[in-house]
């Protein structure tokens, strides 16, 4: 057997756009984009260095300060935003196929995402629509505004998971705000973020509004980072990156917005309708092969249903079919490197290492088809000790943990026993347990009897290391719009308080 011969959609100009147009970098290097599943060279792509970056900032900030998109209407920015959605969708299946041959994630996911991605845009142009600012309380003839002004130029930096879902987070609050940017991909998965600056200029989009840069973090992002003209760094990424642009953001006081890793728990206590929670937890687990910021890799399941639970999971996980995403009937893709596999293979021998039983997986597929991609086999580890590091840090892969609990609170307590809280879930038939779940859950997302679920009216983001603000719902605009006091005095009056003696 063999995979069937990858889509070829068109791809898009691999070239730095700045100021509205696509140019080559300043030293013409390129960077050879390799699809996970082959192997093979995609693309080759414009590496930029920090000369292109100070042209590209240096764009954005005249298009801030001087150009019309700052001081447009919600209206006239909203149909902009519209179009960008249009042409989204229009391009919808192109696209989806670029980012399944980019991070190797099955093409239904992918066409899921571009779903979404059109869908934050709408939401975002519909939003802002409706902003208003606040009237405060204020004496006499006076009047207090609260208003809400484009924060200016930003600095997004994209991870390779979910390359231009994780980037409309950012670009239609932005743009809708009425901010101006400069966008850096992952080197890994840049195609679609492409696709996006021709989607954006082709909607109609005032040059120099949106920049996107390729390359490197260490360079690259570095560098946008690190740029005085750069008002706002919106990051999604690692933990220590996270870390990283926090420190050189406050060396100039730069506001900060941080969407970082997890340790994400799904808690199954025993009233739970099993066959439902052990389906919901294969999702929770492998969609993308676990490279999901909110993965629920650790499931944490009551003695009393256990066994039963575990038998349910790995009896499923051991059917699941890898192959490339646009085979019709994968169900699950590579990892998005060789790298990354050692990454990940090297907690499934720690977690052994720690004490756990390998119950699914644990190693490389064997058929030959696959050998060329990064490809691992869905994993389940069972008995794994609370107090490990697996128990605590992501491993962004194909493996779920599996810990034994006693019950709700014991539950709770090594659900809460980690650095991170992004997202958690927890399946019980009583609301009253749920509710008191959320309450001691130190998560940014809570889900009763589901996982995954985020849409563009709720917030998404992180408690403790997971990061800093949020993005989607009304917070993810608060991220790029300043607020502005403005006070008006309608019945101006001397105060006499200096000089009176002479
Ligand atoms: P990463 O931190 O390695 O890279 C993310 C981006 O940062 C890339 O564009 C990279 O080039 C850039 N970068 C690297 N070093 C830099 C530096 N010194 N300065 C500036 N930029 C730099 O992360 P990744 O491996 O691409 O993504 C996986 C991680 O992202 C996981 O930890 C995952 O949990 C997290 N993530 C979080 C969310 C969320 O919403 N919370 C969503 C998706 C992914």
């Amino acid at each position: 057997m063999s995979l069937s011969p990858p889509p070829n959609p068109e791809l898009p100009t691999t070239d730095l756009f700045i100021d509205g147009a696509f140019s080559a970098g300043a030293t013409g290097e390129r960077r050879d984009v390799r699809c996970p599943t082959t192997g093979r060279v995609l693309a080759t792509v414009s590496e930029a260095n920090s000369d292109d970056v100070l042209r590209a900032t240096a764009a954005a900030r005249r298009a801030f300060d001087l150009g019309g998109w700052p001081h447009a209407t919600p209206r006239e920015r909203a149909a902009v935003i519209e179009r960008a959605a249009a042409i989204l969708e229009r391009d919808g299946e192109r696209i989806a196929e670029l980012e399944t041959l980019d991070t190797g994630k099955p093409l239904a996911e992918s066409r899921d995402d571009l779903a979404q991605v059109a869908d934050v845009f709408r939401y975002y142009a519909a939003l802002v629509r409706t902003e208003a600012g606040e009237v405060n309380r204020a004496e006499g003839a006076a009047l207090s505004l609260t208003l809400r002004r484009p924060a200016g130029v930003v600095a997004m930096i994209t991870p390779w998971n979910y390359p231009l879902l994780q980037a409309s987070w950012k670009v239609a609050p932005a743009l809708a705000a009425g901010c101006t940017f400069v966008l850096k991909p992952s080197e890994l998965t840049p195609l679609t973020t492409l696709a996006l600056a021709e989607v954006l200029a082709e909607a109609g989009l005032p040059p120099g509004v949106a920049n996107v840069v390729t390359g490197a973090g260490a360079t690259v992002g570095a560098a946008l980072v690190d740029d005085p003209r750069v008002d706002v760094v919106s990051f999604t990424g690692g933990i220590a990156t996270g870390r990283l642009i926090a420190r050189a953001a406050a060396e100039r006081a730069a506001r900060v917005a941080l969407e970082l890793g997890g340790k994400n728990p799904n808690i199954v206590l025993a009233d739970a309708d099993l066959a439902v929670a052990a389906d919901r937890a294969l999702d929770a687990v492998f969609f993308h092969a676990g490279q999901v910021c909110s993965a629920g890799s650790r499931l944490l399941v009551d003695e009393r249903v256990h066994d039963e639970l575990v038998a349910r999971v790995c009896a499923r996980a051991e059917r699941i079919r890898l192959g490339a995403g646009w085979d019709v009937g994968t169900e699950m893709g590579p990892l998005i490197s060789s790298e990354h596999r050692e990454k990940v293979e090297g907690y499934v021998a720690l977690a052994l290492a720690e004490g756990a039983r390998l119950a699914v997986g644990g190693a490389r597929p064997a058929e030959p088809e696959l050998a060329a991609g990064a490809f691992l086999r869905p994993t389940v580890i069972t008995d794994l000790p609370s107090d490990g590091r697996v128990a605590r840090e992501e491993i962004f892969g194909p493996v779920l943990t599996v810990e034994r609990v006693a019950g709700l609170d014991d539950a709770l307590a090594r659900a809460n026993a980690t650095d991170t809280g992004l997202a958690a879930g927890v399946w019980t038939r009583e609301l009253k347990t749920a509710l008191t779940a959320a309450e001691r859950l130190r998560f940014g997302t809570v889900w009763w009897n589901d996982f995954h679920p985020y849409f563009p009216e709720a917030p998404w983001g992180g408690f403790k290391a997971s990061g800093v603000g949020r993005e989607l719902g009304r917070s993810g605009l608060r991220e790029y719009q300043e607020e502005q006091h403005l006070y008006l005095q309608a019945d101006p009056r001397p105060s006499g308080s200096f000089g009176r003696s002479g």
